[in-house]
């Protein structure tokens, strides 16, 4: 009986991540795969796309992703928390920047600085697997006389 008690599998001191399905969002309940979920979660390894270090979306990081911020199930994670942050800054950066031309179009028009600022970002979010702002990149290219 005791030697049977102590001997524990690899990993086996890991508390397991209960999946509770009825906690996710109404897209994902309604997304093909959600009636296949398993009991328990478990550490997903991946590679980030940005620079390339492995990473882990962890069992009780997805739990917390999806059964309380209800996030879409199917929504894959591909870059680190590093990158992750770093996207959300540029992100950020561009929604100013966008604020700031929407106020006052004709004056960002002629500045060169303000520009070539908001060409690099455009140019900068797609390293992060985002999708290419291909129309405001000419846009602003054209402007600039590239
Ligand atoms: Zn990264």
């Amino acid at each position: 009986m005791r030697g049977k008690k102590r001997t524990k599998k690899a990993g086996a001191n890991k508390k397991k991540v209960p999946i509770n399905k009825d906690a996710y969002s109404d897209a994902s309940k309604n997304s093909l795969g959600h009636e296949f979920l398993g009991e328990f979660y478990e550490d997903i390894h991946y590679q980030c796309y940005k620079c390339q270090q492995p990473a882990i979306f962890t069992a009780i990081q997805q739990k917390k992703s999806f059964e309380i911020r209800k996030e879409y199930m199917h929504q894959q994670r591909i870059l680190c928390r590093n990158c992750w942050l770093k996207l959300r800054q540029l992100k950020c950066e561009m929604q100013n920047i966008e604020q700031l031309y929407s106020l006052d179009k004709e004056k960002m028009k002629s500045d060169k600085e303000f520009l070539q600022e908001w060409l690099f970002i455009l140019k900068e979010i797609p390293k992060f697997g985002k999708k290419t702002n291909t129309a405001r990149i000419r846009f602003i290219e054209k402007i600039l006389g590239q």
